[in-house]
């Protein structure tokens, strides 16, 4: 058993959150707690919450009945049998939670942090740490969900003006470096390129995922979090599998970001963070920072680091065990 403190959600009248064990804890929310002031009354029906696993940190948790909080990033609650993460690399490791709805309307919330001291004071280019395992390390762990297919599209309004004219090819090249890695056949998901478009990419400052148009849209938000790439994926479930209706992802332009091969400073690899959050797309979770530190799906990203602009083994491996091969 744990404790959990009462919290306070920022979107609406005071909501308590009760919790009764760290696995499977049933938090009940909303105009059904005895401690919630009368306003709550008038907010949405009564939700509990289900905490996935025993590392979901249900006390960092809030939720106002429509919307779900934790450490600064927002999702909204799902219909039943729907889904939605929102997944933000920062400079010192990864944030995630997701959160799906039952047909029975309970919602799961699985949440996911990692810090990590890795490099990030850096006026030189460095490349893959632990090289040597790029190609011999199969270590991956899934998500749970699929893309039916993968087309995606490039918004360039924001683009940092330093990277005006390289960063759709970086963006580019961090999509397609999702086909193979060490020799590999290619896997069974072509990424195809839909072109440039004005559709907004849904993620917003403070890292919230703020709707599923459909469409899979990259692009650049000027975000007010500690996030370099944030990443919101819907998927909602069919015939027992979960298949992605939509995922965008954010590039923060608060952060600095390069594409060359020379003068880094501070700056961190575009194709990297983008390939990075492309995992998260097809349905990629991290993998220990220290353990797997060749895989591109570890938490953290060193700053000047380009060796995460190709995939481990691990990572195909994780993506050809969903996709399959051609
Ligand atoms: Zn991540």
């Amino acid at each position: 058993m744990r404790n959990l403190l009462p919290l306070r959600s920022a979107l609406a009248p005071t909501t308590t959150v009760a919790a009764l064990a760290a696995v499977a804890a049933t938090v009940a929310v909303g105009a059904g707690i005895a401690t919630a002031p009368a306003a709550v009354s008038a907010a949405p029906a009564r939700v509990a919450l289900v905490a996935a696993d025993a590392e979901t940190d249900v006390a960092a948790v809030a939720t106002d009945g429509t919307n779900v909080r934790y450490q600064g990033l927002t999702v909204r609650i799902p219909a039943a049998g729907e889904g939605v993460q929102a997944a933000a690399q920062s400079t010192s490791g990864d944030l995630s939670i997701t959160v799906s709805r039952s047909a029975d309307g309970s919602v799961v919330v699985k949440t996911d942090k990692h810090e990590h001291s890795v490099a990030q004071a850096a006026n030189a280019i460095t490349t893959r740490t632990d090289a040597a395992k790029t190609c011999t390390d199969t270590a991956y762990a899934l998500a749970g969900w699929k893309l039916p297919s993968f087309t995606w599209y490039y918004n360039p309004a924001g683009t940092p003006s330093a990277l005006s004219g390289t960063a759709a090819a970086a963006i580019t090249s961090g999509t397609t470096a999702l086909n193979s890695a060490c020799g590999q056949r290619s896997i069974g998901l072509a990424a195809n390129y839909g072109g440039q478009t004005s559709a907004a990419v849904q993620v917003g400052a403070a890292g919230n995922c703020i709707g599923n148009d459909g469409r899979n849209v990259i692009g650049w938000v000027a975000g007010s979090g500690k996030w370099l790439g944030m990443t919101c994926t819907y998927y909602k479930t069919v015939n027992g599998a979960k298949t992605v209706t939509g995922t965008d992802t954010a590039l923060n332009t608060q952060y600095k970001f390069f594409t060359a091969t020379a003068n880094c400073s501070n700056a961190y690899d575009l194709q990297s963070v983008v390939l990075h959050e492309r995992g998260h797309s097809l349905g990629l979770n991290h993998v220990d920072q220290t353990a797997h530190a060749s895989a591109v799906m570890t938490p953290a990203l060193s700053a000047c680091s380009v060796g995460k602009r190709t995939l481990g083994l691990g990572d195909y491996k994780g993506l050809a065990a969903m996709y399959g091969t051609r």
